[in-house]
């Protein structure tokens, strides 16, 4: 078994190491829920200064202009881009991702009734597992577009291909599981999808700097996703939106607002979409969050994803083995395939008690979090943890359990 030592040596090795201290991480603190809020860049401190000092503060509405608020959504879209295999001018950071999957889904079922191919295309397929709010939009434009679109779930990946037939329109997927950490082989499924004549929308909350992504390779047609998890872009950033480039000219939502209009400031009684993907945006936006974004993405940018893949899959392999042998004797189950192919960057456990247990880690200074039903979550983000994290983080976590230190009458809190 993988001793403390052994730990302290794989960190002394570690290419990526240097990158930590491009992170404020309070003392004493493990933080293993990057993958629900990413830590803060130290940059993003001085960020903030700078966009509320001198950018709103003396340069007022000129910064529209002078500071580049105007070109932000598209500027961090390309600094995204290459994160998910998409190019320059494909994505732009705006709005959230519900909002987001909001026009994504929108755009693929307008671009189906386009081809004339709806009337058999009743179907939007998901999983009764993805997170609630892809079902929760879903749901709510199918019954407002009130066509006959209706959600046919799965309950297992593995019934993916069967259930993408001829008669769905799109299908509506997260490549990592917010649950269980499972990741999805996006090539296939999204082969498979196209023989059948659906649309692939992919979520990639989970995925975007966590997990390579290549959406051209893959040859996806839409994809989402966050930017506060991963991409450390702070609590709410704005969320990502990317359409296939071959898409573009069919490219339309309902959130027709006039940041998306080709020419805004002529200031036309008529909307004309924007030729570009920044028909994707609808209004204003938060500037001083999205400025924020720049800083996490600043980061990723002097390494690539390659080497985070192998860190983060050395690391979740580590937590797996580790938590195996030392809490060998307490009812954990993992949640998480043990296939590299079939993993993403977080590890999950179940535990009877697991909402408890979190609780007793955090006091302890061991941050993961709770997800219905019984799931503890771990993320492993291999900008800023060690693998000595790892070590005493399931230190802890054998500590609690040998010695029943959490209080099973507790009562959750708003946020899990
Ligand atoms: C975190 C997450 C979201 C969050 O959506 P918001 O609009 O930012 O609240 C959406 N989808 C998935 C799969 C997520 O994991």
């Amino acid at each position: 078994m993988t001793r403390r030592e052994d730990c302290l040596a794989m960190d002394e090795s570690d290419g990526l190491a240097q990158f930590r201290n491009e992170f404020f991480l309070p003392e004493g603190i493990i933080y293993l829920d990057g993958n629900s809020l990413g830590a803060r860049p130290r940059a993003a401190l001085e960020r903030a200064r700078q966009v509320v000092e001198l950018e709103w503060g003396e340069d007022l509405v000129r910064s529209w202009n002078t500071a580049g608020w105007f070109e932000l959504p598209v500027k961090l879209g390309d600094k995204l881009a290459p994160l998910i295999g998409a190019g320059r001018g494909e994505v732009v950071v705006s709005d959230s991702t519900s909002i987001n999957l909001f026009k994504a889904l929108a755009a693929a079922l307008h671009i189906q009734a386009g081809r004339g191919s709806t009337a058999g295309r009743r179907f939007i397929v998901s999983e009764r597992d993805n997170f609630p709010t892809d079902l929760y939009i879903a749901q709510g434009l199918a019954r407002w577009l009130d066509r006959g679109y209706q959600l046919r779930l799965v309950d297992t990946p593995d019934e993916l291909p069967s259930a993408i037939d001829q008669d769905v329109a799109a299908v509506l997927l997260t490549h990592v599981n917010y649950r269980s950490g499972r990741l999805l082989d996006m090539d296939a499924l999204t082969r498979h999808a196209h023989q059948q004549g659906a649309l692939a929308i992919w979520d990639l909350a989970h995925s975007a700097g966590a997990v390579p992504v290549d959406l051209a390779g893959a040859d996806a047609d839409f994809a989402v996703g966050c930017t506060y998890k991963y991409l450390n872009g702070g609590p709410g950033a704005p969320a990502f939106i990317w359409v296939a480039p071959r898409l573009m000219p069919s490219f339309s939502h309902p959130l027709s607002g006039w940041w998306g209009h080709a020419a805004p400031f002529a200031m036309q009684a008529d909307f004309q979409a924007c030729p570009t993907i920044r028909s994707a945006l609808c209004g204003t936006q938060p500037t001083v969050s999205l400025s924020l974004v720049e800083c996490g993405l600043d980061i990723f940018a002097r390494t690539d994803m390659a080497a985070l893949r192998r860190k983060s899959l050395a690391m979740t392999d580590l937590f797996i083995d580790l938590v195996e042998h030392r809490c060998a004797a307490h009812p954990l189950e993992l949640a998480t395939p043990r296939a590299h192919a079939q993993r993403g960057s977080h590890v999950s456990f179940r535990h009877p008690h697991g909402y408890a247990i979190v609780q007793a880690l955090i006091e302890k200074g061991v941050i993961g979090d709770y997800r219905e039903p019984q799931i503890m979550r771990f993320g492993f983000t291999p900008l800023y943890l060690r693998f000595v994290d790892v070590w005493d983080a399931v230190d802890a976590l054998a500590r609690i359990l040998d010695q029943q230190a959490y209080d099973v009458n507790r009562v959750p809190q708003a946020v899990t």
